[in-house]
């Protein structure tokens, strides 16, 4: 890999590239299959991803037609990095083993070990015989929608094909490596204004954000809209609350830490709600929610923006769905795509159905909507929002902040990137953005 790296850094032609070997192994973070049970029994909070994350040397896989081999220069931490490497709510390597019952090339990915991570930005160099729109050089950023394209379920939204998959998640291969494969209709071409680590940390949650706000596919907001968001500098919130205001609707920031609201307020978002500071608690206990909770948020909403949200703007779970339906407007929408705190969530039903509120699922996003977030973000109208990186060595700890809300924004990933600040195509643009608006969620 060392001989691609100084090509890519002397600016080697994508012949010069394509020229180089492929290395028959590659340094990645990955899981083991034997450490499956290491946690069993633990509390969520105990499981360590520092013991289940390992770097090392792991077998290059041969390529399949429709793919391509991207040296990796920076990646970033996902919250599904976290649940893989706390093997919950299920062990990926059980995603691996349904996979490669589906044909050969399947089969490469039940391996003893799973290369995970769902972010990269890189270079091409290598493509398979099938990709026609993608060649050695390109510099490129990637989405995670793993999709078989010769199934008509994925001929309408690809997000409802059945066998729809998250790469580096439910497949092998992923981002956080010096090397990843991925197919070609999962590239992007990469914000050239942007360092490697910043293009890097953006494709799956601005993509998933975009899809829940943006578009005909979830919560199609409108010029005006008041959104609530929860974790409003969280990988979701921070390109949900840019989404928002660009899209010249009015956020209502959700945050636990006044560093957290001052990172808002310098967002544009001067609706903001410290739920740490101000105590908000919607469970008594285990098995009973405080309405007089929800009602109290209720208030707090209205006396910063004056009415009701038209969106709730929702993946906590089941410790703010009952007030996130409580508190969104007579006909809103509330649009989730997770449930860090517990998927068995409760509400009341009454301040639905009375009030015609509906509940949108949504989840990442198609290559179109991936694709058109990408164009805002590469024309300056969306900013990355990475907050700290960290080595590809020291990626356990990386997730392991994710996992405790350590964390704000997104936490970026150095792999072959050996130094930040690298990856700049145009600076003109850049310095015409300003620093302080790409920079704004970095931690000083
Ligand atoms: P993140 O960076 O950890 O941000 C989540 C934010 O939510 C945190 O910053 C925190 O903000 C807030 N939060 C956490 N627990 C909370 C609680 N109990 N009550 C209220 N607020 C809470 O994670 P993320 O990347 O935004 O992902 C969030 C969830 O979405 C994860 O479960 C992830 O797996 C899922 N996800 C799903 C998709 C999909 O395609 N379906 C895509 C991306 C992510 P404060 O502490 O500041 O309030």
């Amino acid at each position: 890999m060392q001989a691609i790296l100084e090509a890519i850094r002397a600016g080697a032609s994508g012949e010069d590239l394509a020229a180089l070997p492929i290395p028959e192994s590659y340094r990645a973070a990955h899981l083991r299959r034997s450490d499956e049970a290491m946690f069993e029994g633990m509390p969520s909070k105990d499981k360590d991803p520092r013991k289940a994350l390992h770097v090392g040397e792991v077998a290059t896989p041969v390529l399949a037609p429709d793919e391509v081999y991207l040296a990796v220069m920076a990646s970033s931490i996902n919250f599904n990095t976290v649940w893989s490497s706390i093997f919950e709510p299920l062990s990926t390597f059980g995603f691996l083993d349904r996979m490669a019952r589906e044909s050969e090339w399947a089969a490469r990915h039940a391996l003893d070990h799973h290369v995970v991570g769902s972010d990269a930005s890189g270079v091409v160099l290598a493509v398979g015989s099938a990709v026609r729109n993608w060649r050695p050089g390109d510099k490129v950023v990637a989405h995670c929608n793993y999709i078989d394209d010769q199934d008509p379920s994925a001929h309408d939204d690809s997000m409802l094909a059945a066998n729809q998959r998250i790469w580096g998640f439910e497949t092998n291969f992923g981002g956080l490596a010096d090397l990843a494969v991925l197919k070609a209709n999962q590239l992007m071409p990469k914000p050239a204004h942007l360092t490697w680590e910043e293009a890097a940390v953006n494709g799956l949650c601005a993509s998933t954000s975009y899809r829940m706000l943006v578009g005909r596919n979830a919560a199609r907001m409108k010029q005006g809209d008041r959104v609530f968001i929860w974790g409003a500098t969280g990988g979701l919130g921070g390109y949900a609350t840019q989404l928002v205001l660009n899209g010249g609707g009015i956020p209502v920031g959700v945050v636990s830490s006044p560093d957290k609201a001052e990172i808002l307020r310098r967002l544009g978002c001067e609706a903001t709600i410290d739920r740490v500071a101000e105590g908000f608690a919607f469970w008594k206990d285990e098995h009973t929610q405080d309405e007089a909770e929800w009602r109290r948020l209720g208030k707090t909403v209205r006396s910063l923006v004056g009415d009701d949200p038209d969106i709730v703007f929702e993946h906590p779970g089941r410790s703010t769905m009952g007030a996130s339906v409580f508190v969104c407007k007579r006909g809103g929408t509330i649009v989730t795509c997770a449930a860090t705190s517990g998927y068995m969530i409760e509400y009341d039903n009454r301040h639905l159905w009375m009030k015609l509120k509906r509940i949108v699922s949504s989840h990442f996003a198609n290559y179109q909507e991936a694709w058109g977030m990408n164009e805002l973000i590469s024309r300056g109208a969306i900013h990355p929002i990475l907050s700290a990186c960290f080595p590809l060595e020291e990626v356990g700890e990386a997730a392991y902040q994710v996992h405790h809300n350590m964390h704000e924004g997104k936490l970026g990933v150095l792999c072959l990137a050996s130094e930040r600040g690298l990856g700049i195509d145009d600076p003109e643009m850049r310095a015409r953005i300003g620093e302080d608006r790409i920079r704004l969620f970095e931690r000083t």
